[in-house]
C-alpha cells in the first residue's frame, strides 16, 4: 500500500511549520512499511483529483492567504471539490481551513473561498483568538480529544446544520462565542489546531491516513500499533497545556 500525499501552496501556506504534519505522516507509513508519495500542487498548478488521496493545505497569515486565494479557486476548485466528493482526506489548518469556506471577510477586501463546505470567516473588531485549545471530536470511534496551539485574527462561522469538527473544552475555536471547532464535510476536515497537530494527535493522523488508504484500495485497513510513548507524552502534555 501507499499513501499519496498532495501539498497544496507548500512554499506559501506553512506558518507555524505546518508542514511538519506531513513529515510525520510520512514516518508513520515508512514505520509501518506502507509506501507514502508525496506531490505538491502550487500557484497555478492543477490537482489531480484521483492521483492522491490525502491533500493538505497548512495555515497563512492574511498577506499569503490573498496571495494564494483567487488563484486556488481558479486553479484547483473544480478538481479538489471532486477529490472530496469522492472520499478523498482533505485537511486544513487554520488559513487553508478558511480559505475552504465562501470567503474571509478582510475589512473592505473579501478574499474568495473554495466554497467546499457552508461557512465564512470574517475579520471583525477584537483580539485575535490566540492560546492552547482542546476540542472534544467523534469521528465515529466514541469521543476523543484533540489538543493544539491557536492564532486567529479571523472568526469563522458554520452554516445551518454544518458540522463542525468538535466541541471546545478549553480555548476559542471557530468564533470564540459559539462553543464550535472546525468543520467535517465527508473526509474533509477543517481545524484551527496549528503546527503539530498529528504530532501531538497522532491518533488523527492515523484515522486520517486510514480513510484515504480506503479510498484507494477499496477496504479499510487495520494499521498496525506504533510505540507511542513520545506521541502520548506530546498529547498530554499539549492537553495539559490547554488545561482539559
Ligand atoms: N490569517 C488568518 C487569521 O489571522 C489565519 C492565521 C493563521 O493561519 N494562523 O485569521
Amino acid at each position: 500500500m501507499e499513501l499519496r500525499v498532495c501539498a497544496l501552496y507548500p512554499d506559501q501556506m506553512n506558518i507555524y511549520a505546518d508542514r511538519g504534519n506531513i513529515v510525520f505522516l510520512q514516518r508513520r507509513c515508512e514505520w509501518r512499511g506502507i509506501g507514502f508519495a508525496y506531490s505538491s500542487a502550487g500557484p497555478g498548478e492543477p490537482v489531480d483529483a484521483s492521483g492522491a488521496d490525502f491533500f493538505y493545505v497548512g495555515g497563512g497569515q492574511d498577506r499569503d492567504q490573498a496571495m494564494v486565494a483567487a488563484d486556488m479557486v481558479a486553479s484547483k476548485r473544480e478538481d479538489l471539490a471532486a477529490a472530496v466528493e469522492s472520499g478523498a482526506v482533505l485537511l486544513a489548518v487554520c488559513g487553508g481551513y478558511q480559505l475552504l469556506g465562501h470567503s474571509y471577510q478582510l475589512g473592505a477586501e473579501k478574499l474568495p473561498g473554495l466554497g467546499l463546505v457552508d461557512l465564512e470567516t470574517v475579520r471583525e473588531d477584537g483580539p485575535r483568538l490566540i492560546g492552547n485549545v482542546a476540542i472534544e471530536v467523534d469521528l465515529g470511534s466514541g469521543p476523543r480529544v484533540l489538543a493544539g496551539f491557536e492564532n486567529h485574527g479571523g472568526r469563522t462561522y458554520l452554516g445551518a446544520g454544518v458540522p463542525a469538527l468538535g466541541r471546545v473544552l478549553a480555548g476559542q475555536g471557530n468564533n470564540g462565542v459559539d462553543g464550535r471547532e472546525g468543520v467535517r464535510r465527508h473526509n474533509l476536515v477543517g481545524t484551527y489546531l496549528h503546527g503539530p497537530l498529528l504530532p501531538k494527535n497522532a491518533w488523527l493522523a492515523d484515522h486520517l491516513i486510514t480513510l484515504a488508504l480506503e479510498r484507494r484500495y477499496g477496504t479499510r485497513p487495520e494499521l498496525e500499533p506504533l510505540p507511542d510513548a513520545l506521541e502520548d507524552a506530546a498529547h498530554a502534555s499539549a492537553r495539559a497545556a490547554a488545561g482539559a
